[in-house]
């Protein structure tokens, strides 16, 4: 043992999925062992299986496996008939992928704003940007924590437009004790490596509870093909491999003990970032369970810019970044999601929006910062971030 002074310094990334491994890693490699002996590689019953486990988790009755959380989007949207000549309606604030996906379909992103206090679309703005076209709301449960699916579903059943969930960051989050992906038309899945559920590669998942969706799904995924070499419609090469359900199968099993794994260290960011001057904890809603695929705090210390500008931040005033380096400088990991909001990224130039238009989204993209957040996130790394945040919070505020 090294007594603290000369420890040496091991750095905290952001996320780590070796740790996971160094657990569970017999029982992937057991199992994945049978899959590559078995030739059977793509569809069958291991994706079948896990198909039906998953459905029966997310308390829905039919699920669709798919290439990535992408396709899940673009599928869904294709199965409801979504296209040329339709809006659909999501959020500035997300991962680019839900807007994508909308155009990927052929249809046209319409986004509304942000509402500040949980980072999703904000539902008191959703008629104001309903057009004779809109066919249907993409709510993104972003970072873990579920949107307000009570309302949007009651302004989608008052427009008669279809909601697809994006359920990517939010595998096991419930809003009043109903799971996500079970509200809407469909519910779609991302398992890219670090997401709550992640397989060892790329997947994805659709939800539904109507089996004539289902249906479109499964032949979509598949060429447009319900039987063999005979093509109903132009559909993708979109499906998840075997190996990837039987690692997900398994994964699974330990999905509700991780998600409380993250509560519990959500919990210990919540109680000590109260204390700290110029960090704003991220909230829960009373109707919600989040799962906290990311902790993601505001950094407002320089909510007076006047001050910021003298010192260490940077010209713009923009401390997050400050605080970002220098974490980075001891070791320590953080990530900013996401840096750019959907409306001014170059590729949706030609949608006409400007800087202004969604002011929430645009302060959110300025203001976050996402701290080391995974299960196996021991108490004294966590302590060693919490320790840093309070130390350069106050350096901060005393320059
Ligand atoms: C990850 C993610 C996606 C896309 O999932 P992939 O599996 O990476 O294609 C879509 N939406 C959100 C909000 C995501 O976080």
């Amino acid at each position: 043992m090294c007594s603290s002074s000369e420890c040496p310094v091991t750095s905290i990334p952001a996320f780590n999925l070796t740790e996971q491994y160094r657990r569970i890693g017999a029982e992937l490699e057991t199992a994945t062992a049978k899959v590559l002996a078995s030739g059977g590689y793509i569809g069958g019953q291991t994706v079948a299986d896990f198909e039906a486990a998953f459905a029966a988790a997310m308390g829905v009755t039919e699920a669709v496996g798919c290439n990535s959380g992408t396709d899940a989007l673009h599928l869904a949207l294709r199965a409801l008939d979504i296209g040329p000549g339709d809006e659909v309606i999501t959020s500035p604030f997300t991962f680019f992928a839900s807007a994508e996906a909308i155009s990927l379909a052929g249809a046209t992103p319409v986004l509304v704003d942000i509402e500040p206090q949980f980072f999703n679309l904000d539902y008191r703005q959703i008629e104001a940007a309903i057009t004779p076209r809109t066919k249907a709301i993409i709510p993104v449960h972003l970072f873990g924590h579920p949107a307000a699916m009570s309302e949007i579903m009651a302004i989608a059943r008052a427009h008669n437009l279809r909601v697809i969930e994006d359920c990517a960051q939010a595998t096991g989050a419930t809003w009043q004790g109903q799971p996500v992906g079970s509200f809407g038309d469909c519910g779609c899945f991302s398992f890219y490596p670090t997401k709550n559920l992640g397989a060892c590669g790329d997947g994805g998942l659709v939800t539904t509870k109507n089996p004539e969706v289902a249906d479109r799904l499964r032949s979509l995924r598949q060429h447009g093909m319900r039987v063999r070499y005979y093509h109903d419609e132009i559909g993708l090469n979109s499906r998840l491999d075997a190996l990837q359900a039987v690692i997900l199968s398994i994964k699974l099993r330990y999905l509700d003990e991780w998600n409380q794994q993250r509560q519990a260290i959500a919990q210990r960011y919540g109680e000590a970032i109260a204390a700290i001057p110029g960090l704003v904890a991220p909230s829960v809603h009373a109707d919600a369970v989040h799962v906290w695929h990311q902790y993601t705090v505001r950094v407002q210390a320089c909510g007076d810019r006047s001050r910021c500008v003298s010192h260490p931040c940077d010209r713009q005033g923009l401390c997050r970044d400050w605080l970002q380096q220098q974490l980075q400088a001891q070791g320590i990991g953080s990530m900013i999601y996401y840096p750019v909001p959907v409306h001014l990224q170059q590729a949706y130039s030609q949608l006409g929006y400007k800087t202004g238009d969604f002011p929430e989204a645009e302060r959110a993209a300025q203001e976050v910062l996402s701290l080391p957040m995974f299960p196996e996130l021991n108490e004294d790394d966590q302590a060693r971030v919490i320790t840093a945040l309070k130390d350069l919070a106050i350096a901060a505020v005393q320059s």
